[in-house]
């Protein structure tokens, strides 16, 4: 049962215009509801679209680094359906010529590299929000989303587990935030992700496959694929078949249920969109386009790799985002090491963010504030300890390390005269430990160490401290 399962993935990337995809209205989310409408998003009739450039822009942006093929001419399409939150009864998407083909994405999945096929890059403009109130029983509409524009991203069906796909996923939004064509923001819509999934029969042809719809995290992404699979494998291994229908994963009860039989393209009655004219892609734009192309993720980090010799995981961590990684480069000064940098981004900036949940975006401390640190450091001034607790303080209210250093008399106490009477008191204090170690336990000088620190605020240097201890004790 190796590599029997076929997951493609198609993955709506809100671009982040300022107005929507055919309309002047804004694209600002939390605003009262039906504030940013007008008749043409609300799809009143004799209202004409006028296609945005700037969301053309990040489409063509987002297809360059995805490797996709642009078509030099490229025309909208109408999909019709009916739905509350869909005012025309149609949405304007591509159907046979859309912005991108033919592309590839390389991802790492669990330190194997993978690589998926792009089927298409398409742009479509998104639907209105309903609302459901549990306590009126009634239901809302809210047009707010309603054209906000859309890169719909569809891969081939190359993906062979649910990790994978969530691993594809991941590189994929880290790129989307690299390009800032979109905000990626999950929890808001932003990046919105379908799958289509099917077990292969034992001759090796495609199965029946399922789509599952609704899932807006990765964790559901991941949950919901593997429940998938289960489900397909049980119904297979009784001879049953898998019906082709679109399936929704239940956040709460972690299970894919039934929606609907899956559509098929010719029910949604595709016919070209006849207020918009086909659009030529100009040769020269297209190149200017890929001009601002930035360094991408992968190649960033086989960058970090060599020219500051991190570890993977290292250069991993700090090319997470781009704005991480530039604040890296911005700390790195010739009289101080990149590991060190590195090392204080990773351990103790990346702690200080996790308990907030800032981005790097949101911190008082600068770039030359962490240089400052690093070479504190490296000139054996400060403990480790000290470093971490100046992160911390410069995370939250900024400052001059070397000031603060000063003022607080922070410095590393390693001259063995300063700690001489320390070290005798620790030991008179600990008689047990002592035994132990002249007993041969030498485990116990990690405890006697620490409370030297603990004695001198964690100043002193545990180099020094270790080696006085053993000279006293044995
Ligand atoms: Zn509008």
């Amino acid at each position: 049962m190796v590599d029997d399962v076929v997951i493609g993935l198609e993955v709506h990337v809100q671009l982040q215009t300022q107005s929507k995809l055919f309309c002047g209205c804004s694209t600002k989310f939390g605003d009262n509801p039906n504030a940013n409408t007008c008749p043409v998003c609300l799809g009143w009739p004799g209202t004409l679209p006028v296609l945005n450039k700037k969301a053309l822009e990040y489409g063509i942006l987002a297809s360059l680094a995805l490797n996709c093929k642009i078509n030099q001419k490229i025309k909208f399409d109408r999909k019709n359906y009916y739905y509350p939150d869909l005012p025309k009864a149609y949405q304007i998407s591509q159907y046979d010529l859309p912005l991108a083909e033919h592309g590839t994405v390389k991802f790492n999945h669990d330190g194997e590299s993978c690589a998926v096929g792009i089927e298409r890059l398409h742009l479509e403009e998104d639907a209105g929000k309903l609302v459901h109130s549990s306590v009126s029983r009634e239901s809302y509409v809210d047009y707010n989303r309603s054209g906000t524009p859309l890169a719909e991203i569809v891969t081939k069906p190359e993906l062979t587990s649910p990790e994978r796909a969530e691993s594809f996923l991941r590189t994929l939004k880290k790129q989307m935030e690299y390009l800032d064509v979109s905000d990626c923001n999950m929890d808001e819509g932003s990046l919105r992700c379908d799958a289509n999934i099917s077990i292969r029969r034992d001759d090796g042809s495609l199965g029946t496959k399922a789509e599952i719809k609704n899932m807006n995290s990765f964790k559901a992404v991941r949950k919901a694929l593997s429940y998938e699979v289960l489900r397909q494998r049980k119904l297979l291994s009784r001879g049953q078949r898998v019906v082709q229908e679109t399936r929704l994963w239940d956040e709460t009860t972690e299970q894919t249920k039934s929606m609907r039989s899956k559509e098929e393209a010719h029910d949604y009655r595709y016919f070209p969109e006849p207020d918009l004219v086909p659009v030529r892609i100009d040769k020269k734009w297209q190149q200017e386009i890929g001009f601002k192309l930035p360094e991408l993720p992968d190649k960033k980090f086989n960058r970090f790799l060599d020219e500051y010799q991190l570890t993977e995981e290292a250069a991993r961590t700090l090319t997470d985002s781009r704005p991480l990684a530039d604040f890296f480069e911005q700390a790195i000064k010739p009289d101080v090491s990149a590991k060190t940098v590195g090392n204080l981004i990773i351990s103790d900036v990346k702690r200080e963010l996790n308990e907030r949940g800032w981005d790097i975006g949101q911190v008082a401390l600068t770039p030359a504030a962490l240089t400052s640190v690093a070479s504190l450091l490296e000139e054996n001034l400060i403990s480790s300890n000290v470093g971490s607790e100046l992160i911390a303080e410069l995370v939250e209210s900024g400052g001059d390390p070397r000031e603060i250093v000063e003022q607080r008399g922070l410095k590393q106490i390693s001259s063995e005269d300063q700690l001489s009477s320390v070290i005798l008191q620790v030991v008179s204090e600990n008689p047990d430990a002592v035994a132990d170690i002249r007993g041969g336990k030498n485990q116990a000088i990690g405890f006697l160490v620490g409370q030297v620190m603990q004695k001198t605020g964690g100043q002193a240097d545990p180099g020094t401290a270790q080696k006085l201890l053993r000279e006293e004790i044995l």
